[in-house]
């Protein structure tokens, strides 16, 4: 098989089955190479988007329709395509190609498309081969790693799904290329996030080397997600269901949700409603005694650094955040799950915060 330059295995309890994520540049024509080792089947039932399959559905079915028998599904980008309609079009499909269980869905896209198709993958026939290649950083680091797959209900976001493994994640940072400023930094966000939760030197390392991630260096690339990727797999390994340690990967997402929500969908990115939240979170923590001034503002300036958007706008309210917080599906026996910081590289779960102490940061924010 090619060398990889990187490549995280990821071990899911209980579960005989585990998988790989590769991680390197360059490697887009070996693609075919490499799924000869996890896929021998002649199907490939080929889940994009608009905005991928313009700039790499040719390259992609060129690479792979010497080995097999390709069936493109191409949804409309955007969120709109995480929904019945399109799942059922999918089954449609793979029920007129006459897909079987062993035959394979190869997602190519961000999270959208990775959602949809895995979810597809997780039902049609209770089960069908799925490999990942995510082609938006967020994806790379976060939605494509730890099996969560869904569809939107029109009540809420990935309300419908399952919990899904892929046979491989395949990563190639030259996606990046193409990606728009503003989906980076929402992967970057999640970055941060990941040094904040688990790993100091991550942290560290993206503090140095802010120019080297924006120039898309390669080597920069495949580090912080080479680590992030090794971060969320530790932690869905240890746990799958998300029961426990898993809730920590929600660090900056409590008020994050609430602000996605509260401006409407699709006026913030993830990312950019995360980054609020990281800001939000850690200055919690610091207001709880827990986290020290000096480290939240090495916080603040990294998220400073990255021209991450750390202001509330003037029409959103603290009453409007604080209300919304309290309809996230993470809310259980009406107790706020808050993620704080200990410190930079270690988050815990906290008790109750004092409504009052999070309108006093709410209200920094304007
Ligand atoms: P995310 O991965 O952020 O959850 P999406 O799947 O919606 O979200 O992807 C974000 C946007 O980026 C979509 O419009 C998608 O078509 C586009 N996109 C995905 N990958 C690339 C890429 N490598 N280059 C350019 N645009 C991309
Ligand atoms: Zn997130």
């Amino acid at each position: 098989m090619a060398d990889f330059k990187k490549e995280v295995t990821v071990n899911i309890a209980e579960d005989p089955l585990s998988y790989s994520i590769l991680i390197d540049n360059g490697t887009l024509d070996q693609l075919a190479e490499v799924l000869q080792d996890y896929y021998r089947g002649e199907k490939i039932f080929l889940v994009t988007d608009e905005n991928v399959d313009r700039l790499y559905g040719k390259e992609v079915m060129n690479i792979l329709q010497h080995n097999y028998q390709i069936i493109p599904y191409v949804l409309p980008s955007g969120e709109q395509a995480k929904s019945y309609k399109f799942l059922q079009k999918g089954y449609d499909r793979l029920i007129e190609e006459s897909f079987h269980r062993d035959h394979l869905v190869l997602a190519l896209g961000g999270g959208v498309v990775g959602d949809l198709a895995g979810f597809l993958a997780a039902t049609y026939m209770r089960g069908i081969s799925l490999v990942q290649i995510p082609t938006t950083l967020l994806a790379q680091v976060d939605s494509s790693v730890g099996g969560k797959t869904a569809i939107n209900h029109p009540r809420g976001k990935n309300l419908i799904g399952a919990f899904y493994q892929p046979d491989l994640v395949f990563i190639d940072v030259d996606f990046l290329e193409t990606l728009p400023l503003r989906e980076l930094k929402t992967g970057l966000a999640e970055v941060i996030k990941h040094g904040l939760i688990a790993d100091r030197n991550l942290f560290n390392y993206l503090e140095n080397s802010r120019e080297k991630i924006y120039n898309l260096n390669p080597g920069a690339l495949i580090k912080i997600i080479y680590r992030s990727c090794q971060i969320k797999a530790g932690v869905v390994a240890r746990d799958q269901k998300e029961q426990g340690e898993r809730a920590l990967l929600n660090f900056g997402h409590t008020m994050g949700h609430a602000l996605e929500a509260v401006a409407g969908y699709g006026s913030y990115t993830h990312g950019e409603a995360v980054a609020v939240g990281l800001k939000v979170e850690s200055r919690l923590s610091e207001l709880e005694g827990h986290l020290s001034s000096a480290e939240l503002e090495s916080i603040e300036r990294i998220l400073t650094d990255y021209e991450l958007q750390q202001q509330l706008p003037e029409e959103i309210t603290a009453d409007e955040l604080y209300e919304s917080m309290w309809h996230d599906k993470k809310v259980e026996r009406n107790k706020i799950n808050w993620i704080l910081l200990a410190e930079i590289g270690e988050a815990f779960r906290a008790g109750e915060i004092a409504r009052s102490k999070i309108y006093s940061v709410l209200e920094g924010l304007k």
